[in-house]
């Protein structure tokens, strides 16, 4: 049974990295590349991503996407039945709701309950909501799970996949402190089963070590870098800073329309008066004020405390994704 090196690309630097990394050490022959498009990404990432690393490093990057199709389905199942009359207890059991259905909301939320074919607005249709720091959904939805068919499907035609994971301790306190405290993700190599092995080559590197790899491989990092960008991924991204907040809304307005249009179509499939805003109340450190994109958007161009507009960068806040697998920088 051969091995073949899985490499997650997500337009980063560090799975860039990684990528170099996999192909000095194995060859492009036993490597994959995959690229999970979550359908919130920047047009530069794609480009970056499907474009230009594929010419630069000479491979090919497969891109695999959560399909929602079967969910959206058994929604509207339910939905008809309370339009029709059911009570939700005829569908849901016991389970207790904070927000209730009403047969007219669920009749208006049929006629606009379909497949959009964006995996994230799907998925947040589904939900009746986006993601949170504390349901960070997202990841598992839209990465974790279309990935890791990926390695299945790789692992079916009788190959052992060892899963490359651009994952650093250093990237972020509170994934510093996840995986120190745990011990759970510390390790670089670890035996999922099934043949599957997580392999995360860079745990213990800095920032600098990552973008000298690129250079001594003779890789450009992703343009977003260069345009005021600690990270790139989702665009924006629900764990972005008060900073890159402001900067996101400077330099590509159209993304904040976009996610502002998302706010308004999502909020008309979910529950009857269910908040539904794509920053949750509090967690930019928007404390008191209402968390609709745009709201948080001019929120973000104030220094501390909300009342002087003015450009801010000294909030110690958290900037990254406390994923442990590394898929969303
Ligand atoms: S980059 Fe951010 S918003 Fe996108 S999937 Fe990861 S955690 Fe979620």
């Amino acid at each position: 049974m051969s091995i073949i090196h899985v490499v997650s690309i997500s337009g980063g630097k560090d799975s860039t990295a990684t990528a170099i990394l996999a192909i000095e050490q194995h060859g492009v022959a036993n490597c994959r590349f995959v690229f999970a498009d979550t359908g919130n990404e920047h047009e530069e990432t794609y480009k970056y991503a499907l474009s230009y690393l594929p010419a630069a490093l000479d491979i090919q990057v497969d891109v695999v996407h959560a399909d929602f199709s079967d969910e959206f389905a058994v929604k509207r199942a339910n939905l008809a039945r309370i339009a029709a009359g059911e009570p939700e207890s005829a569908i849901y059991g016991t389970r207790k709701f904070k927000y209730n259905w009403t047969p007219e909301a669920a009749a208006r939320a049929l006629e606009l309950l379909y497949t959009t074919g964006n995996p994230y607005l799907d998925m947040c249709m589904l939900k009746g909501g986006f993601p949170s720091r504390k349901r960070q959904f997202c990841t598992e939805y839209l990465k974790t799970i279309p990935l890791t068919e990926y390695c299945m499907n790789v692992i079916d035609d009788e190959h052992a996949v060892w899963s490359w994971q651009g994952v650093r301790i250093d990237e972020s306190h509170s994934r510093r402190t996840r995986l120190q405290g745990t011990g759970a993700c510390v390790k670089s190599f670890e035996v999922v089963g099934g043949g599957l092995f997580n392999y995360r080559p860079i745990l213990r590197w800095n920032v600098r070590d990552v973008f000298l790899a690129h250079e001594l491989a003779g890789i450009e990092p992703n343009p977003l870098y260069k345009q005021g960008m600690t990270r790139v991924g989702c665009m924006p991204c629900i764990n972005c800073s008060k900073a890159e907040l402001h900067a996101i809304a400077k330099r590509f307005p159209e993304h904040i329309e976009r996610i502002a249009k998302w706010e308004a179509l999502v909020s008309e499939v979910c529950r009857p008066r269910s908040p539904v805003s794509f920053f949750h109340l509090g967690t930019q450190g928007h404390k008191g004020q209402a968390s609709t994109i745009l709201s948080v958007v001019e929120w973000a161009k104030t220094s501390r405390g909300g009342r002087q507009f003015s450009l801010l960068t000294d909030l110690d806040e958290p900037t990254a994704c406390s994923s442990a697998y590394g898929l969303c920088e």
